[in-house]
Order: C-alpha cells, then structure tokens, then sequence
C-alpha cells in the first residue's frame, strides 16, 4: 500500500471516530480508546475495508484489539466466528472444544482440513487462526464447558460466543454468564435453519429467558444432519452480533432473537423480555 493511501486510511479513520464522538450515543460494551493509541501503519492495511466504513472506525478497531472473547465450540459454527473474530481483529481469542477432528466434520467446519483428522480441534483451530492473523492472541483449551468450569472460563473475557451443540452446555454457558455479567452470544443450526441471539446480563433477555427449558427430543446434528452453508450463515450472524457488542456500532439482536430459515431464506425476529423470576438472570 503507498505512503498516500496509507495517510489518506488514517485520516479517514480518525475523521469518522471525531464524528461519531460527535453524534453517537456511547458504545454499550467498548473500552475507549487509550489517550494517545493509534493503529500502526501494517495495522491499517490489514483493517483498511473495515475502517474505511463509515459504521466502523479507529475507535471501533482500537476496541477490538483490546478485547477477549471465549469461542465454545471449534465446530461448524465456531469456525466461522473465530475465523472472522481473528481475521477483524481481536486481542485474544480462546477456542474451547474438547473433540478431535473427525471426517465427517469437513463439509462444514472450515478450520479444520483432511490431514488434521484425528487432531484435536481446538489444537487445529488455533494453527489456522495463527496463520490467518498473528497479532491475535489464541487460547486453545481442550475441554468440555460445563456448570463446573464455565465460570473459571469466563474469567477475564469480554464476551462469549456460544457455538456448543449441546443444551446442557448452553444453559451452563448461559447461568456463568449471567451470573460474571459476560455479554453473550448464542447460536444453534439444524438442517437448514437456526437462531441468533445477544445477550446482556442484567440488562436484555437471557437464553433462559427465552427458552425456560430445552426441547424434549431435540434431534442430534448427526441424525437430522446439517448443510456446510447454513451453519456458515448463523456463524457469520453470530460473528457480526460479537463485533457489535464489543464495539457499539450497531445494535445487537437482543430482547429476542433472530429466526433463520434458510430453505425458504426467511428471516424473524422474534421478541422476548426478561423473566422476573428466571433462575439465571432474575436479581432477586
Ligand atoms: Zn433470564
């Protein structure tokens, strides 16, 4: 990238964090900038289609690199999240996952490819995201989430993005993070379809909220099976649902949640509000 274009980047940036200073109301969950931060010159060339956007900014960048989030689950849905976590920019991810990669996996869990059969994934999400940005910070832990550990986990984090496949897992994640005041990002996809859903403790719907139980006889992704791209489409949405959270820069899909059905590519949004007596998320 030339020396012009470069200035011309960074001006851009800082001309549309001075303005959305100006008009914005304050991010909901981003740290501001530190006096004096700026982005190094590889810094703005690797983030240039992002900070060039009017929604995005320095300032935005800046809260990116600062944070960490916690990715549970290295699967169909947590690779598209770490992948565009990492490739955005965070500070520091960490990728829980406790299986190995099997090759049934590789129609739709893009971290992993044919030799790393038999790998754990979380090792084998880590290299990948190390390749695609080394600035970022990777954490992989090979484990399994449940009421046990998840606050341990969450210690330190900014947010998480929950990619498990199992409700017991889900609502565990849910509980920890209601309880630590951890922003949360929650997915799920079957066949063609899944939902999306932001939470922020104490202050939207929680998981629980929404769903005061899990389903009875839900089918198994291995049973009902699942198409590559569908997980990529709730992946993606919960990627984008991260970046807003930890940025502000616009908002999240919280106090419900999104319905995707994507055989008949038909998106819901459908409302929820916080149960006064929820076991995870009511004050008492
Ligand atoms: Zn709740």
């Amino acid at each position: 990238m030339s020396g012009s274009r470069r200035s011309f980047l960074r001006d851009l940036a800082s001309a549309v964090a001075s303005a959305k200073e100006a008009t914005a109301p304050p991010p909901v969950q981003a740290a501001q900038p530190p006096p004096g931060a700026d982005l190094s010159d590889a810094e703005v060339e690797r983030y240039s289609r992002q900070l060039v956007l009017p929604e995005w900014g320095a300032a935005a960048q800046l809260a990116l690199s600062e944070a960490s989030v916690l990715v549970i689950g290295a699967g169909a849905l947590g690779a598209p999240v770490a992948l565009y976590l990492a490739g955005a920019g965070i500070g520091r991810l960490g990728i829980v996952d406790d299986d190995a990669v099997e090759l049934s996996n590789l129609h739709r869990q893009l971290l992993h490819f044919t030799p790393d059969v038999g790998v754990p994934k979380a090792e084998s999400a880590a290299a990948k995201l190390r390749f695609l940005n080394p600035d970022v910070v990777v954490e992989p832990y090979q484990l399994r989430v449940d009421a046990d550990n998840a606050a341990a986990l969450l210690e330190g984090q900014d947010l998480v993005v929950d990619c498990s496949d199992s409700f017991p897992t889900r609502y565990a994640v849910n509980a920890a993070c209601c309880a630590g005041g951890v922003p949360l990002v929650e997915g799920g996809v079957l066949g063609m379809s899944g939902l999306v859903m932001s939470i922020r403790p104490g202050r939207t719907a929680c998981y629980r909220c929404a769903f005061p139980s899990p389903p009875e006889d839900a089918p198994r992704c291995a049973d009902a099976g699942v198409l590559g791209p569908a997980a990529g489409v709730v992946g993606s949405l919960q990627a984008l649902e991260a970046m807003k959270l930890l940025t502000g820069v616009a908002p999240a899909i919280a106090d419900g949640f999104l319905s995707v059905d994507l055989a008949t590519a038909e998106f819901m949004r459908v409302r929820t509000s916080r149960h006064e007596d929820c076991p995870d998320c009511a004050t008492g």
